[in-house]
């Protein structure tokens, strides 16, 4: 039995064209940041090929009204995780604190170590950020009922199917996200609509929530997020626009990292765990104080996102190279991109004058955050 439910696969397609075929819902899709370095895989493309814009340029095609990134919400998701650790190391809070961006993580902390719950980030994931986002920001902008707009979330992620359904993750009774598509499915309808996807034209994201940063596609690979969140929180405690930002310290493959960060004088020491096993030999380390940290990065599968349940299935013999080549991309996509720090990001910054104020603001804890709880054990593997 697969320790964090993400087995329960369940199809969103067929609620999702009837979405699309629904002419009062305003249907509205957003792309994980793993999404686009494997879907080009699913039409025989190089593993590794970045296929962002003909991703873009399908879901248009497929009568979604607008497509957005989840980077943005990746980029938004930094801005209050870095502002919650600067919190917590100021004012003796939890620590080490540790990432929520993943709920195949989050379901197996809540089964097997509760004792961490309060280390959790109180941010919702970024995806669910996003929802929140569309439902509030976006509506109150183009003047859209909340209820007529359907969210469908494409993501590597099969546990996201699960977490959507949380009864945290919804306002008022509307859902924060309505589908979840995986990579694989994305690719069948696809298929099933007509569409040539090796030969379609790049297209842009549509605004202001399709504007991101090299910080949120590296959310896609282990250690991305930990890397991210240090790339603001150093120029935040610093004051400056650091030169330096490739942590290469928290990046690789392996299941378990370790690094001691220099921020402002000050050492911040950071761990990296990727694969429930691997988390397990971590939180033992820690529960048993052998091993102390400020902030810990934990992703449900190994690798990262980049080999989440629901991307393309190769070989089980070239899995290894697999993920290697997806994780090439990932921080070549990052390399690519003019701007590279979350806060940096201009749109991010408009939210907050706009709408949020500041960083867990009242309206950010509202909308952006949630709360974990002890979660029994499945029956099968009492
Ligand atoms: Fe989902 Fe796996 Fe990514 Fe976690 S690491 S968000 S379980 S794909």
């Amino acid at each position: 039995v697969c320790p964090v439910g993400a087995i329960y696969e369940k199809d969103h397609t067929k609620r999702v064209y009837e979405a699309l075929a629904d002419e009062k819902k305003y249907v509205v899709a957003q792309t994980a940041p793993a999404v686009r370095v494997a879907l080009g895989e699913e039409f025989g493309m190089p593993i590794g090929s970045i296929v962002t814009g003909k991703m873009v340029a399908a879901l248009k095609r497929m009568g979604f009204d607008a497509v957005f990134d989840t980077d943005f919400a990746a980029d938004l998701t930094i801005m209050e995780e870095g502002s919650e650790l600067l919190e917590r190391l100021k004012n003796g809070g939890k620590l080490p604190m540790i990432t929520s961006c993943s709920p195949g993580w989050i379901a197996f902390c809540e089964k097997y170590y509760p004792e961490f719950i309060d280390n959790l980030s109180t941010c919702k994931s970024p995806h669910m950020m996003m929802g929140a986002l569309v439902k509030s920001y976006y509506a109150e902008k183009k003047g859209l009922n909340p209820e007529d707009i359907y969210i469908v979330s494409i993501m590597p992620c099969t546990a996201k199917k699960l977490e959507i359904e949380r009864p945290e993750m919804q306002h008022n009774g509307i859902k924060d996200v309505d589908a979840v598509l995986t990579t694989r499915e994305l690719a069948r309808m696809i298929k099933e609509m007509g569409i040539d996807f090796v030969n379609l034209p790049d297209e842009e994201y549509d605004e202001p929530l399709g504007m991101s940063t090299g910080a949120a596609v590296i959310f896609g690979a282990t250690g991305g997020v930990m890397e991210a969140a240090l790339r603001t929180v150093a120029d935040i405690v610093e004051g400056k626009d650091l030169d330096k930002f490739d942590y290469e310290e928290v990046r690789g493959l392996e299941g378990v990292r370790e690094a001691t960060i220099r921020i402002d004088g000050k050492d911040i020491k950071v761990a990296i765990a990727n694969g429930t096993g691997n988390a397990k030999k971590l939180l033992d380390k820690v529960k048993a104080g052998e091993v102390e940290y400020h902030f810990i990065e934990v992703m449900g599968c190994p690798g990262g996102c980049i080999m989440g349940g629901g991307q393309p299935i190769h070989n089980p013999n070239e899995m290894e190279k697999v993920k290697e080549l997806r994780a090439k991309a990932i921080y070549e996509a990052d390399k690519n991109l003019p701007i590279r720090k979350s806060h940096k990001n201009p749109a991010i910054q408009k939210l907050y004058e706009e709408f949020l104020g500041s960083p867990l603001s009242e309206k950010s804890h509202h909308l952006l955050h949630t709360h974990y709880s002890k979660k029994e054990l499945y029956p099968l593997v009492k």
